[in-house]
């Protein structure tokens, strides 16, 4: 078997498995959580938040309101109890009553206020919680194609191993090692194909005694220009 075939062959295998690698890598970040579902999601948050601050602003209102209540029962049933009979008393006491019947209409106000934001901030809600809904159905139908795909990939690539390892066996180790040693210099090609009596690799016409010694030599002859090794057909 000619060496420098013998190298070709796992070269086009090494560069069969580096596809593949790269495409299993662009399926694998399909499965990361994309941007639009992160930002439906914090959307929803931030609506359910911006619900929960209202609602406790409502209830605060409402305790107030009550609290006050209270205080304008009391002060009501002095003022008509007739325990107070001296009129300075009495008017203050009625000022008092009239203060805090002000102070609960104006929170009752409030509270009608704020009931209607509730209600925006709910329809807000629906509205960001279909948004994600939307956006997850969307991703896990990509998601689930990409999962199809990488199970394909991952078993091509073992299989492409496989056949890896068996060609590299078969290549002596001083063979192995020169391809080994040139690969990543050569940008994953460290064999090139001579067509025509050109280089494939660096393009380069080479002298017609060249290919002939390259034919089947072992070990390989190199390209006196790039380096690579010359395969010839
Ligand atoms: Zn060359």
């Amino acid at each position: 078997m000619d060496p420098a075939k013998q190298l070709y062959d796992l070269q086009t295998l090494d560069l069969r498995i580096a596809a593949d690698a790269a495409r299993l890598e662009a399926e694998r970040s399909k499965i990361q959580e994309p941007a639009e579902v992160r930002q439906a999601r914090s959307a929803a948050k931030a609506a359910e938040q911006q619900l929960e601050g209202l609602q406790k602003q409502l209830r605060a209102s409402e305790q107030e309101a009550a609290a006050i209540n209270v205080k304008k029962t009391a002060v009501h049933a002095k003022l008509y109890g007739g325990a107070v009979t001296v009129p300075r008393e009495l008017a203050a006491l009625e000022a008092e009553e009239g203060a805090l019947a002000k102070s609960v209409s104006q929170l009752e106000d409030r509270e009608l206020e704020l009931m209607a934001k509730v209600e925006d901030a709910e329809k807000l809600i629906a509205g960001a919680a279909a948004e994600l809904q939307g956006q997850l159905a969307r991703w896990q139908s990509e998601g689930s194609a990409a999962v199809e795909h990488i199970g394909e990939l991952e078993s091509e690539l073992r299989q492409l191993q496989a056949e890896r390892a068996e060609q590299a066996a078969q290549v002596s180790p001083a063979n192995l090692a020169l391809y080994e040693r040139l690969r990543p210099r050569k940008a994953n090609r460290p064999v090139a194909l001579v067509e025509n009596n050109m280089c494939g690799g660096c393009r380069v016409s080479l002298p017609s005694g060249d290919v002939h010694r390259a034919r089947g030599a072992d070990p390989p002859h190199l390209c006196d220009n790039c380096g690579r090794v010359l395969y010839v057909k």
